[in-house]
């Protein structure tokens, strides 16, 4: 049945895509889900050395490709994958290491192995646990994945290191002690089946035999006058599925370059014409288990599909919300990289303003500078010494001149007055500076708020440079303002003020008293103590309009247009340097690709998980 087939198919391209990732496995454990790959079904060969995997592998296949022979040949897992073609299609065979490379000769299949396998292990007879994957394309073979692994052994031969033994044992043991994991067994048929390396350790990790294939090689091999109806009949050894036989090729078989085809025929007619097997013939050879074997899987496939399912499921909500946390990637071309430039300046924009209208903290520092800050500097101005009898005696007295003024001094309290108001000055700018920082300071906070900017550190880097450029143009221009505020006090005095004084000569009606207390001290005094009135209506004025300044040159203008100067920049550069601004941490593009590249083969599985289990 067409979905049966596509089933495995689909199994399989999931695992080649688990691979391809190098998600194939979980080397410490450490993720809290399964990988798709462990949920996944796979097939394993185990068993002594040279008891004739890696033929039953090449038979199951149907191709002459994998290195063969006495002693250790296998020394690196084989993850070979059987992908079915349409008819017709051409055949090859590619390796996860060599992507693109297609091999259609197996006679370089198979020297690509041993290469690769040296290159990892070297020449020593070393293994190694790394897999070699190989797929194959071919539309004469069953979609199946199967591993070929080193063979168990019993001693270290010259040149091994002495824990070689328990090395490959615990190599391949992490693969059939998978519960996914189906078991093909092989024992060569000229030893006793009591001494078979692949039942015992099939025995131990799966002690009903529910998913053990057992398979008997060399059956040629057997003394005359004996046969092993015993194993194959399942008296010898139960297992729940049947024991299948298996003549592969001979090493002399091989070194006479006997082909696969040839070799099948040959084992057909084997079973079909010997005494002893022709009754089982329809169940015996490498055809029969390659059937037998595909139609397992499928069951078991089946089986599991509710339970992948459910893990795709889990693993792509997992993947979403990391990619949430990540953040889309970014665009590539110009126009998209504008429009987030311009969304991401927006995002920070927002949240500044959020400080300074209220909702986020901040705010409120700039109302305490007016409030408590200029207030108590103009309170702090040395006012007392300024006008201080001394002081107001002498600069009068300087601005008298030769003649000693007559009835007021004009020109002495315009002299008094106009020093007293640039002491206002420092207050004045020291408002302007305290709202800088403020300022200042609250870009630095909104930008770290930013969320959506966490990712792209230039971009944050280019932003507060010109938000710092702009907030230090509006404090130059507030600056000046608050400056020219001072400055247009002493350009005018209130004339009502002095007009309101009460004239000097008036009062008392004793103008002989007067008059000789014009030059007095009561007379200066009273001159300062005016001054010292004037200046402070002055003050209050400033108080209310320094502030009103501030905030029309620095606050109202940072919210306007903090960022117009940066968007006028960033308009004009080329698609070069967006990207630039764009640069995120290569970490973070890493990662997200990797989870871009899971999700996407996840959702991928899942849709056709879907399209398959509806159509049965
Ligand atoms: P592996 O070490 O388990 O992978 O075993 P191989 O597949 O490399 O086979 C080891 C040797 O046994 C090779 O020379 C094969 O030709 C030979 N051999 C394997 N199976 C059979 C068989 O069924 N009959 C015969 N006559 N020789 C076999
Ligand atoms: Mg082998």
């Amino acid at each position: 049945m067409a979905t049966m087939e596509s089933l495995i198919g689909l199994v399989n391209r999931i695992q080649r895509a688990c691979t391809v990732l190098g998600d194939y496995g979980d080397a410490d454990g450490a993720a809290a889900l399964p990988t798709l790959w462990e949920a996944l079904p796979s097939v394993a060969v185990i068993g002594g050395q040279s008891s004739g995997k890696s033929s039953v592998l090449e038979s199951i296949v149907g191709r002459d490709f994998l290195p063969r022979g006495s002693g250790i040949v296998t020394r690196r897992p084989l993850v070979l994958q059987l992908h079915k073609t349409e008819e017709r299609k051409q055949e090859y065979a590619e390796f996860l290491h060599l992507p693109r490379r297609k091999f259609t000769d197996y006679a370089l299949v198979r020297k690509e192995i041993q290469d690769e396998t040296d290159r990892m292990t070297g020449k020593r007879k070393q293994i190694s646990p790394v897999p070699i994957h190989l797929s194959i394309y071919s539309p004469n073979v069953v979609n199946l994945t199967l591993i070929d692994l080193p063979g168990l052994t019993k001693v270290a031969v010259e040149g091994q290191p002495d824990t070689i033994v328990e090395d490959i044992e615990n190599m391949v043991r992490s693969y059939v002690e998978k519960p996914n994991c189906i078991i093909l067994a092989i024992s060569p048929a000229n030893q006793d089946i009591a001494t078979s390396d692949a039942i015992k350790l099939a025995r131990e990790v799966d002690p009903t035999g529910e998913r053990t294939f057992g398979v008997l090689t060399k059956l040629d091999l057997m003394d005359k006058g004996t046969n092993a109806l015993d194993v194959l009949e399942g008296r010898s050894y139960r297992l729940q599925h049947p024991w299948v036989g298996i003549v592969n090729r001979s090493q002399a078989d091989i070194n006479k370059n006997v082909d696969m085809i040839a070799a099948r025929r040959n084992e057909r007619e084997y079973f079909a014409t010997s005494p002893d097997y022709a009754h089982l013939a329809s169940k015996m050879g490498s055809e029969y288990l390659a059937k037998l074997l595909s139609r397992h899987l499928e069951s078991v496939i089946r089986a599991q599909i509710p339970s992948i399912t459910s893990l795709i499921n889990k693993t792509i909500d997992e993947l979403e919300s990391e990619m949430d946390h990540i953040g889309r990637p970014v665009a590539v071309d110009a126009g998209a990289q504008l429009y987030t430039i311009l969304e991401l300046c927006r995002a920070f924009d927002r949240i500044f303003k959020e400080h300074l209208d209220g909702g986020r903290p901040g705010g409120d520092r700039i109302y305490g500078i007016f409030d408590n800050q200029l207030p108590a500097a103009m309170r702090k101005l040395p006012f007392d010494r300024y006008l201080s009898l001394q002081n107001v005696k002498k600069v009068v007295s300087q601005a008298d001149g030769y003649q000693p003024h007559l009835i007021a001094p004009e020109q002495g309290y315009r002299r008094l007055i106009e020093g007293a108001l640039s002491y206002f000055r420092g207050p004045g700018e020291a408002t302007v500076d305290a709202v800088h920082y403020v300022l200042k300071e609250l870009v630095r906070k909104s930008i770290g708020e930013t969320q959506e900017l966490r990712r792209f550190p230039t971009l944050q880097a280019e932003l507060a440079v010109a938000a710092y450029e702009a907030l230090e143009r509006f404090r130059e221009d507030s600056r000046r303002t608050t400056l020219r505020l001072v400055d247009m006090e002493s350009s005018y005095l209130t004339v009502e003020f002095f007009r309101r004084l009460p004239q000097e000569v008036e009062k008392g009606g004793n103008p002989a008293a007067s008059t000789t207390d014009r030059y007095g001290e009561g007379h200066f005094r009273r001159i300062g103590s005016n001054v010292s009135s004037y200046i402070g209506m002055v003050s209050d004025t400033l108080k209310n309009s320094i502030p009103k300044s501030a905030v029309h040159c620095q606050v109202r203008e940072a919210k306007r247009s903090l960022l117009d100067h940066f968007y006028t920049q960033v308009g004009k550069k080329e698609g070069k340097d967006l990207a630039k601004l764009l640069d995120e941490d290569p970490a973070l593009m890493e990662r997200r690709q990797q989870c871009a590249k899971r999700l996407e083969l996840y959702r991928a599985a899942r849709d056709e998980i879907d399209s398959v289990s509806w159509t049965r």
